[in-house]
C-alpha cells in the first residue's frame, strides 16, 4: 500500500523502480561479457584474439584481472552510492555479482583472498570483499599496509613477513592504481606466491 503513494525509486538515478534499480540502470551494471575480453588485462577486444596489443606487446601489470563495472555513468553513481551507510544489500549485490564473475573467469581457487588498501573507500572496500570471502568460503587475509613516503606518495607494502610459497592470491580491489597494484604484486612475488589475479569493483 505504502508503495502507492511512495513508489521505490531506484537507487542510483531515482527513477521509479520495482526493486533497488530501474531496468536502464541494471542494464548498465549488468555482468561484463568475459568472452569479448583480454584474457590478461580485461580490455575489450574487437577481434577473437585472447589478448589486446597492449597485452601482446607489454602487460601494464604482470598478473591478470578483471572488473565488475564498466566506467559508466551508473557505475559512478554506483560507486558514490556503495558508499552510503545504509547501503548494506547493494555491497552485498556487487560481492555476489564478483562472485559469479570469478567462476565465469576460471580462474584456480585461491587459497588466500587479500584486500588492496586505498586512501578512500576503504569500509565499503572491506564490507564487499568480507563478503565476497564469507560467499567464497575463504579467509579474508590483512597482509598489506599503506605507508606513507612523501606528500601525496604512499606504497602498499606488506606487514606479514611469511612465505606464500605455492600460494594462490586473489587480489580484491577497488579501483586500484596501476602503481598500487604493481606494488601489490611485487611483494607478493617476493614471497614466492604462485600465481596471482586481481577483481576489481571498479575499472
Ligand atoms: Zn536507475
Ligand atoms: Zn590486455
Amino acid at each position: 500500500m505504502i508503495d502507492l503513494f511512495y513508489p521505490p525509486l531506484c537507487r542510483l538515478c531515482q527513477a521509479p523502480a520495482k526493486g533497488a534499480l530501474c531496468p536502464a540502470c541494471l542494464d548498465q551494471i549488468a555482468l561484463p561479457d568475459i568472452v569479448s575480453r583480454c584474457r590478461h588485462c580485461f580490455a575489450p577486444l574487437e577481434s577473437q584474439a585472447l589478448l589486446c596489443p597492449v597485452c601482446v606487446r607489454s602487460p601494464k601489470l604482470s598478473a591478470p584481472s578483471a572488473y565488475l563495472f564498466e566506467p559508466m555513468h551508473a557505475a559512478r553513481r554506483m560507486e558514490s552510492v556503495l558508499a552510503c551507510e545504509n547501503e548494506a544489500a547493494l555491497r552485498l549485490a556487487a560481492a555476489s555479482m564478483l562472485v559469479v564473475l570469478w567462476h565465469r573467469l576460471h580462474w584456480p581457487c585461491p587459497d588466500r583472498i587479500l584486500i588492496v588498501p586505498r586512501k578512500s573507500h576503504c569500509r565499503e572496500l572491506r564490507e564487499v570483499a568480507e563478503e565476497f570471502a564469507r560467499m567464497m568460503d575463504l579467509p579474508l587475509a590483512e597482509e598489506f599496509c599503506l605507508r606513507w613516503q612523501s606528500p601525496f606518495v604512499w606504497r602498499i607494502e606488506r606487514h606479514c613477513r611469511d612465505l606464500l610459497e605455492n600460494q594462490t592470491i586473489l587480489l580484491i580491489d577497488w579501483a586500484g592504481s596501476p602503481e598500487h597494484l604493481r606494488q601489490a604484486i611485487s611483494e607478493l612475488r617476493g614471497a614466492f606466491a604462485k600465481t596471482i589475479h586481481i577483481l576489481s569493483v571498479f575499472s
